[in-house]
């Protein structure tokens, strides 16, 4: 692959493995070989941390880039431990939501800041905030596709359908080609007769788009942003550490189908 896939991961609810997902994945993607750019685009900043970086300390963040006063390698930063290039955010992020509602092409600032970049990198993950705001817009209009994390309940289900809708807008009105490379299914426990149904359902709407890969509820994947690791960092033979390097190894195989 010559230019890198920017791949947002994304759903409207909060608490439903996204940024898990994200930083989980990152760290995958580079252990497979691949140069991976995670964007933390959630001004709680668990990405961040999640990475080994300090959010409190930092002097750049996204909402720079955001709002045009910097650039991408003005902000970047190294996350050592996961071996991906990492844009970093914290609360002041959650100003640039209000403050983007002024300018210009508020909400293409993300797409034109990452397009120059993505000659160095295979993918470019973006990890989003769990809502439906100025921020989010701006991640899937930058986006070649979406990831969704889905936790295999009822609620979540439903969630969904508001998603759909709004992938639906956003290829409306900002950016035609964007899709859904796929649907995963996370923190699953296959010991729930309910969990079972629902991924059911996901197969039967969204066919192949749903990762053969299930990530287990697993206690390490919960405990490794603690100490600034991924999970394959905190313990490798982990189940959920495992299952995210199976998943990685998917979204490549699934790349190299589709473009190669
Ligand atoms: P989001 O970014 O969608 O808000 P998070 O990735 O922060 O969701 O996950 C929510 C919570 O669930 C966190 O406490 C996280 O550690 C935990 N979690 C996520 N995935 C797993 C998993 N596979 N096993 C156990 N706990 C998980
Ligand atoms: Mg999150």
């Amino acid at each position: 692959m010559s230019t890198g896939r920017i791949l947002a991961i994304t759903n409207q609810k909060g608490g439903v493995g996204k940024t898990t997902t994200a930083v989980n994945l990152a760290a995958s993607l580079a252990q497979l070989g691949k140069r991976v750019l995670l964007i933390d685009l959630d001004p709680q900043g668990n990405a961040t941390t999640a990475s080994g970086i300090e959010k409190q300390a930092l002097e750049k963040s996204v909402y720079h880039l955001l709002l045009g006063e910097d650039e991408v390698a003005d902000v970047r930063v190294r996350s050592e431990q996961g071996g991906y290039d990492l844009l970093p955010s914290n609360r002041n992020l959650a100003g640039a939501e209000v403050e983007l509602v002024q300018e210009i092409a508020r909400e293409t600032r993300l797409k034109q800041a990452l397009e120059p970049e993505l000659a160095h990198y295979d993918f470019a993950l973006i990890d989003c905030p769990p809502a439906l705001n100025l921020l989010t817009v701006n991640a899937l209009t930058a986006a070649h596709a979406l990831i969704i994390p889905m936790q295999c309940e009822y609620f979540a289900a439903e969630g969904l359908a508001d998603l759909v809708n709004t992938v639906k807008k956003i290829k409306a009105r900002l950016n035609p080609a964007l899709t859904i490379d796929g649907v995963v299914r996370v923190m699953f426990d296959n010991r729930n007769t309910l969990a079972q149904n629902v991924s059911d359902q996901l197969k039967t709407h969204f066919g192949s788009k749903v990762f053969n890969t299930v990530v287990p509820r697993n206690v390490r994947v919960a405990e490794a942003p603690s100490y600034g690791l991924s999970a394959l960092q905190y313990d490798r033979s982990s189940k959920g550490a495992q299952a995210y390097l199976q998943m990685a190894q998917e979204l490549i195989d699934r790349q190299g189908n589709a473009h190669g």
